[in-house]
């Protein structure tokens, strides 16, 4: 019996991978087709409010993908797919432009975007941003730049020039999820950020968890002393949010201050600068 399961094995597992495989093949051949057409891929909006007063400060841009074939499908999924693929490059320029689309429609709008180290390695990322931007007439300290720890792993030279022009085009730049990753706190002021995200692991359940709001607060006052502003993402609970800001947070972000949702919403009058949270 032992014997027969073991002899399965590889087999099954080889199963799997080749399921797996056709999976991606097959989402990422429906990706391609959606970047052709309208209607597919979208943005929504998800809020990050100041802990005292609730104000709204700047809305994080998030894709959307409903597929005719394949249905809802999950952004980690279809990112990870596009990135594999290098179908980001594409998709990154069409989330982009619906971004700019959106930025032009709200004059009062503040936004960060997600991107992948794919996109940011490639030489025209930058004057492509700067020479839509400019087009549009949109100021690019509407737009801050979300990449993650990732992108300096790969070419970390070629990443601190990216930066650069990014900073130099006045583009304000966030490192996102930190904590996941392997980039050490030093590393960050040197790489020029504004903004330090700190990844949802460290801040959600903080309530009676001595030990993690210990270690939030360490990570706090660090990125302050090194002159970052600070958002603590995953703020899911009443508790979370006070314990945030006790410690002295700038900003926070998390389904208790505001789900994902279509702009026309999280901008409606009645959504007010915030519902009050302090
Ligand atoms: P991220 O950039 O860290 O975005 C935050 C994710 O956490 C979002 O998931 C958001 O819905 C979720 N989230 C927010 N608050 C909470 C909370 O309180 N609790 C929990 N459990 N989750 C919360 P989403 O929209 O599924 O996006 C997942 C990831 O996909 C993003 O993580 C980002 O890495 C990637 N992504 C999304 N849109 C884009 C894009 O336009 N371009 C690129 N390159 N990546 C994107
Ligand atoms: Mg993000
Ligand atoms: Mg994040
Ligand atoms: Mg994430």
């Amino acid at each position: 019996e032992a014997k027969r399961h073991r002899d399965r094995g590889p087999v099954a597992f080889g199963d799997m991978i080749e399921t797996a495989d056709r999976e991606a093949r097959i989402m990422e051949r429906a990706l391609r087709e959606a970047l052709d057409r309208p209607g597919e891929l979208s943005l929504v909006y998800q809020p990050i409010r100041d802990p005292r007063t609730g104000r709204l400060a700047k809305a994080e841009a998030l894709a959307r993908w409903t597929s005719p074939q394949l249905g809802p499908v999950r952004p980690d999924r279809f990112i990870a797919v596009a990135e594999q693929s290098g179908l980001i490059v594409d998709l990154g320029w069409r989330l982009f432009l619906l971004l700019c689309d959106d930025l032009e429609r709200h004059a009062d709008l503040v936004a960060c975007f997600n991107v992948s180290p794919l996109q940011l390695l490639a030489p025209t990322f930058v004057p492509d941003l700067i020479g839509e931007l400019g087009r549009r007439g949109i100021d690019p300290r509407r737009l801050e730049v979300e990449l993650t720890e990732r992108v300096l792993v790969d070419d970390p030279r070629l990443a601190a020039e990216r930066l650069e022009e990014l900073r130099a085009a006045g583009f304000p730049i966030a490192l996102d999820d930190f904590g996941t990753g392997y980039s050490s706190i030093g590393y960050l002021r040197q790489m020029g950020f504004d903004t330090l995200k700190i990844d949802r692991s460290y801040v959600a359940d903080l309530h009676d968890r001595i030990e993690r709001q210990a270690l939030l607060n360490a990570m706090i006052e660090l990125a302050h002393a090194l002159g970052l502003e600070v958002v603590c993402e995953g703020v899911e609970a009443e508790d979370d949010l006070r314990i945030v800001r006790e410690l002295g947070c700038d900003l926070a972000q998390g389904y208790h201050l505001g789900r994902p949702m279509a702009l026309g919403d999280l901008m409606a009058p009645c959504q007010g600068p915030a519902r009050s949270v302090a």
